[in-house]
């Protein structure tokens, strides 16, 4: 028995009234993919749940085969749609990840250093170039599972007005720049004027939070808000990214950081309401979608996207309800063998549904490095939703 529970103190730091909303019904599990790709219970939804309710109530032990249930959640939050008791998995899971690194059992100081480096921009730039580089000479292992970096990345977006902020971030910024020349196309057509965050505001601190750094990720936070005053809606064009910054409100509890949570919206979210004063050329081939979960699951923006490629393209659906693809943040990285399993599961639902699509749309950088490679081997390309609308402006 763990002897902070023995002294009545809380060892996981939950919130004790959304740990025991779970009623045990199981309608979450299929929604899981660790459950999906290993038939385990305790890598399923309902089995975290019960293992953080055995630490909590009961003064089971924090032992490695707990800390292991919680390291391989992806965090995809899949289960929170399919859930009829509303459980805040999200919560938990990153309340009981706060609690592991805190106390040294997940997140080593090297995982912190990496995470660390996110926060200096230049820097970051100057280290994507070099491990670009490292790519090209074939000195990057395949099992890291990182997409194709551009050894070049083009200009910077600069503003060209105030009407909204263009929130650029910090890997997306390195990896994916011209997705943000993208949005500024758009913007431009749509003759809407935007602002670019000040120094400070690159990094949201999602794969912080996902981490368990919370600490990291709420002075992040803050630096992002103070970086895009005012009353402007802010624009994001990474799903990952734009689920960190709409959950600022929770993140700080503050009201000043829910009132800027409600200003962000998804780039495709935001643009869909105006998407009919854009003239825009048709495009032969379909287009397949893929719904990233914090896209999907987090922000329950998935469908605008629909809205706006359907107006210039046919597209195809995946049959698998938005099934995570296993890129999860960092998790590809940490855990390439589950991420493998589970990337492996989405490729089958593509090859069945694909037809004669060549170019698959993702609005997550992580989603998208994730499948470029074994969709590469199959003739699909991957872009971005926004890459795809800026082409077919006439
Ligand atoms: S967040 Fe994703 S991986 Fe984690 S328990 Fe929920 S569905 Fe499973
Ligand atoms: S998390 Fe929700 S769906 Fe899953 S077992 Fe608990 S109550 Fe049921």
């Amino acid at each position: 028995m763990d002897p902070a529970y023995d002294r009545g103190v809380s060892v996981l730091h939950l919130d004790a009234d959304e740990l025991n909303t779970c009623v045990g019904c199981g309608l979450c599990l299929p929604h899981c993919p660790t459950f999906r790709v290993t038939g385990e219970e305790a890598l399923s939804p309902r089995g975290r749940i019960a293992a953080m309710r055995a630490v909590e109530w009961e003064g089971a032990p924090v032992d490695d085969d707990f800390v292991g249930f919680m390291a391989t959640c992806v965090q995809c939050r899949g289960c929170e749609p399919a859930c009829p008791s509303g459980v805040p998995y999200g919560h938990l899971i990153e309340a009981t990840r706060t609690t592991l690194a805190t106390t040294g059992r997940t997140t080593p100081w090297w995982q912190r250093l990496g995470f660390r480096a996110l926060t200096h921009h230049r820097l970051l730039l100057a280290g994507s170039t070099l491990l670009a580089v490292a790519q090209r000479a074939h000195l990057v292992p395949k099992r890291l599972g990182l997409g194709r970096l551009p050894v070049r990345r083009g200009a910077a977006v600069a503003a060209t007005g105030t009407d909204v902020w263009l929130y650029t971030g910090c890997v997306m910024d390195a990896w994916l720049r011209g997705t943000h020349r993208s949005a500024a196309s758009v913007l431009d057509a749509l003759g809407v004027g935007y602002a670019v965050p000040g120094a400070g505001g690159a990094c949201c601190g999602a794969l912080h939070t996902h981490a368990g750094l919370h600490a990291d990720a709420a002075a992040l936070a803050t630096r992002v808000i103070a970086s895009m005053p005012g009353d402007a809606p802010i624009l994001v064009d990474s799903a990952g990214c734009g689920a960190a910054l709409k959950e600022y409100g929770h993140l700080l509890g503050t009201p000043e950081a829910a009132a800027f949570s409600a200003r962000v919206y998804d780039v495709l979210e935001w643009v869909a309401p105006r998407a009919g004063e854009l003239r825009l050329a048709r495009r032969a081939d379909p287009i397949i979608v893929h719904d990233p979960c914090h896209l999907r699951h987090v922000q329950r923006a998935h469908q605008p996207v629909r809205d706006v490629l359907g107006r210039f393209a046919d597209l195809i659906e995946l049959d698998d309800d938005g099934l995570c693809c296993g890129a999860g943040g960092a998790y590809s990285a940490l855990q390439p063998e589950l991420a493998g399993d589970i990337r492996e599961r989405k490729l089958a639902v593509i090859d069945a549904a694909r037809g004669p699509a060549t170019v698959l749309a993702s609005a997550n950088p992580g989603c998208a490095m994730h499948l470029a490679g074994p969709l590469a081997e199959r003739g699909i390309t991957v872009a971005h939703p926004v890459d795809l609308l800026a082409e077919a402006l006439a």
